[in-house]
């Protein structure tokens, strides 16, 4: 048992994850889900969100080879995508040996896959670039491409896709993205795969053959403008400990760079979480979290190891007292808008200092 004596944890709630796995899963009924576990699952302990997905999920995604190797080693059995293909001509002996569908984005890659032998007998995933310009192939490289390959992986082909702006529900970007994949989805008769989170609530059109759910799994929604994302939950909550309260006097300031100072006497309660555990140091004062049944703001810098909250307003309040940082009370998007990031990134920046503990 590993020891524990700062209790500063983010609880992963596995029945809310799978719950949001199912009722993503049936506004695309005619698509296989794939579950999106890349970056430690968003940060929320790949092993404990894949073991408890495994069951409901065909196939998992993650970002390259070490990670799929990470869950195959904690017994995940599952078909996993790499979704940024082979690293290295090395990948390809690993992907046949495991079981591991490869999306190949790069002339090299296509070069590494004919050379290699024996040949993959899974699945080849195609990226096309159809707008975002950051990997694929270009749309009129395609049949090129296509034709180097032997029949049996042409039959087994899935030309996929990225879109760049999905989350917002009125941009015709997307619209256009999927016109220019289409027509080689018809030519070619294969499946194909398109949408990530926001594409799946908010361009039906765009949900093809697999979708890629990532953001929305973890019950944060991808787009604040579809009634849709209502039902999902939150999966992760940040939480730590007050570990200390101080009476500050008018005119006295708190923290590192003096820059905040109290206008009225003030109960300041100093809470176990800083930017070494992720939580973003760019938080402004006035960042909420949540104690005791009510909403009060941080005040001052964030520092390494601790957050100071202004707590005058709590009638009940003492060290020891749990602090909700994100998660059921607090949105993630609240904080991350009080400090210029996205949800995205607050959470796969949870670092390895805070435990990932399965709620109970
Ligand atoms: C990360 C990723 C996804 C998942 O995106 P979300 O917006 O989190 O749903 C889908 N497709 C690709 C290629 C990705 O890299």
């Amino acid at each position: 048992m590993r020891y524990i004596s700062r209790d500063t944890q983010a609880t992963i709630d596995l029945n809310a994850l799978v719950e949001n796995y199912q009722y993503v899963a049936s506004i695309a009924p005619q698509s296989n889900t794939i579950a999106v576990v890349k970056a430690d699952a968003y940060g929320h302990d790949a092993n404990l969100v894949a073991h408890a997905l495994s069951p409901h999920v065909e196939l998992f995604a993650v970002g390259f080879i070490d990670e799929a190797l990470a869950l195959r080693q904690s017994g995940i059995k599952n078909n996993i995508l790499i979704l940024e293909g082979p690293f290295k001509v090395s990948d390809f002996t690993i992907a046949h040996e495991h079981n591991f569908l490869l999306m190949l984005h790069s002339d090299y890659q296509i070069d590494w896959l004919l050379s290699h032998q024996p040949q993959l007998t899974q699945n080849i995933w195609l990226k096309v670039d159809t707008g975002m310009n950051r990997l694929g192939f270009a749309i009129d490289d395609i049949d090129n491409i296509i034709s180097k390959l032997d029949t049996t992986t042409q039959q087994n082909l899935v030309l996929c896709s990225h879109f760049s702006t999905s989350e917002q529900i009125t941009s015709r970007k997307p619209v256009e993205q999927l016109a220019r994949l289409k027509p080689l989805v018809e030519k070619y008769s294969c499946q194909f795969s398109m949408a990530n989170s926001a594409g799946i609530f908010n361009f039906p059109a765009s949900h093809g053959d697999y979708t890629r759910l990532g953001l929305a799994l973890y019950g944060i929604s991808p787009t604040d403008n579809n009634l849709l994302t209502e039902q999902l939950n939150p999966v992760m909550t940040l939480q730590a400990k007050i570990i200390a309260i101080h009476q500050v006097e008018i005119g006295e300031t708190v923290g590192y760079g003096d820059t905040w100072s109290a206008t009225r006497t003030s109960k300041i309660a100093t809470v176990a979480i800083g930017y070494a555990d992720g939580y973003p140091r760019n938080a402004k004062s006035g960042t909420p979290v949540f104690i005791n049944g009510r909403v009060v703001p941080i005040v001052g810098r964030v520092s390494m190891d601790m957050i100071t909250v202004d707590v005058t307003d709590l009638t009940v309040v003492a060290v020891g007292d749990s602090v909700e940082l994100w998660g059921k009370h607090i949105s993630i998007d609240s904080v991350a808008k009080s400090s210029d990031t996205i949800n995205y990134e607050l959470l796969t920046r949870v670092s390895k200092r805070v435990p990932k503990v399965a709620a109970s």
